[in-house]
């Protein structure tokens, strides 16, 4: 496996490797590797020749600074995990590698989407994710980029940013890996102590009986519910939404036919999660 650091060794090197007509695949993180991060380093290696892994914790994507201070690094493990999924190429860069002092700042016309849920709780998150996402695009210039469902809003966010960008890379989108439990795995989980682990299950129970109680006809109570379901274990909660599936529009009342996602953002102590589930088809 090879480790690159610098922008300048990583780009070339990877043009002469397209040159030679390997297609690359392209999983970006910001590290604290678990079983989430390295399914969509799997499902890269089934399709591609080379497959890259990122691992940069992107400050601009913080709108809290004590969340991006605390956020865990374990760059030893991360490394033997890459090494034994059969990533080919790593590349950590440093703030400077991604953020030049010459570079200006983009801003990107996300319109609603970033106006609602993880854009409205977390402002300039969405600019911070596209402003390093179209940089590390640049840099590795994938065929095929690997994004999370776990982070729904967010692969909605990056399918706009290649868009307006007009990136040529294919996204696609992999299924949300979870703990026995139910718990989505998250580099956040780390940080909770051993009664938080025990409440955040909170979360998935909350999305299941969301699935089982959605009905045609006013959501009001049954949202009110999974906020009550959530508050009694502990949480503040940021939202629990029903959207339409395909845009994130908000449903107050459900036609019985419009694709439902459910999702769900709140903290347990001072750790903010995050979860959804697609419940309608
Ligand atoms: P992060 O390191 O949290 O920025 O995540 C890097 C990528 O891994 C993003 O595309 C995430 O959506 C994805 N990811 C994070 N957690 C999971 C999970 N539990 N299952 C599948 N993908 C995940």
């Amino acid at each position: 496996m090879l480790i690159y650091k610098k922008v300048s060794d990583i780009s070339p090197y990877l043009a002469s490797c397209r040159e030679k007509g390997q297609s690359i695949g392209f999983v970006p993180t910001m590290g604290a590797l678990h079983a989430g991060h390295i399914s969509l380093i799997s499902r890269s290696k089934e399709v591609n020749d080379l497959t890259v892994c990122s691992i940069f914790v992107n400050p601009t994507q913080f709108n809290n600074r004590e969340d991006f201070e605390k956020y865990p690094k374990t760059i030893g493990s991360d490394i033997d995990q890459l090494e034994k999924s059969g990533c080919d190429i790593v590349f950590l860069p440093s703030e400077n590698e991604i953020y030049p002092a010459d570079m200006g700042i983009n801003h990107y016309d996300l319109g609603y989407l970033e106006t609602v849920l993880e854009g409205k709780y977390r402002p300039g998150h969405f600019q911070g994710v596209c402003q390093v996402v179209d940089r590390l695009l640049d840099i590795v210039n994938p065929d095929n980029l690997y994004l999370g469902r776990k982070d729904y809003q967010q692969c909605m966010v990056i399918k706009k940013l290649v868009e307006i960008a007009g990136f040529g890379t294919h996204i696609e989108i992999c299924d949300t890996i979870r703990e026995k439990d139910g718990l989505a795995m998250s580099s956040r989980n780390a940080r909770l102590n051993p009664e938080e682990r025990i409440q955040a299950l909170a979360i998935f129970r909350t999305l299941t009986r969301l699935r089982q109680g959605l009905h045609p006809g006013n959501l009001a109570s049954l949202l009110a519910d999974a906020v009550k379901e959530l508050e009694s274990q502990g949480f503040r909660v940021d939202y629990v939404a029903l959207a339409d599936a395909r845009n994130l529009e908000i449903l107050d009342h459900w036609d019985g036919q419009t694709p439902v996602v459910a999702l769900v953002a709140a903290f347990i102590g001072a750790v903010r999660l995050i979860d959804n589930d697609s419940i309608f088809p």
